[in-house]
């Protein structure tokens, strides 16, 4: 491959933003990548920053997700555990707290999984 701006010199490398072939001089170092020397710096720049942000971001919903497993899962073995030791003062009430438990501990599973996939 050549360079796009002088066909008589061999490019070292491809310009990310437009996918041109550069010369040593054209070719400007923006964050291990290559872009056009003053044309596409910024833009490779920004495409860089953009990747390391997504990349944050889907920690960050990972994390949420894990979070909320945690909490379903704390307060659904409250509610199951409160319902089992006064189902036998409360009977059918006690069905009530036992069911909001073991719902809360499906959402806690459903989110973990969410939060796993998100890695
Ligand atoms: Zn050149
Ligand atoms: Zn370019």
């Amino acid at each position: 491959m050549k360079c796009f701006f002088h066909p008589e010199v061999p490019a070292i490398g491809v310009c990310k933003y437009c996918q041109r072939g550069l010369c040593l001089d054209c070719a400007a170092i923006v964050d291990d990548v290559v872009a056009c020397k003053h044309r596409h710096e910024n833009e490779v720049q920004q495409l860089g920053q953009l990747a390391a942000r997504n990349l944050f971001q889907s920690k960050r919903v990972s994390s949420a997700y894990m979070r909320n497993a945690i909490f379903y899962g704390l307060v659904g073995v409250l509610f199951a555990g409160f319902g089992l030791v006064q189902y036998r003062f409360l009977g059918l009430q006690a069905m009530f707290f036992m069911m909001i438990g073991l719902f809360l501990l499906y959402a806690a599973g459903a989110n973990y999984f969410e939060g796993r996939k998100h890695k």
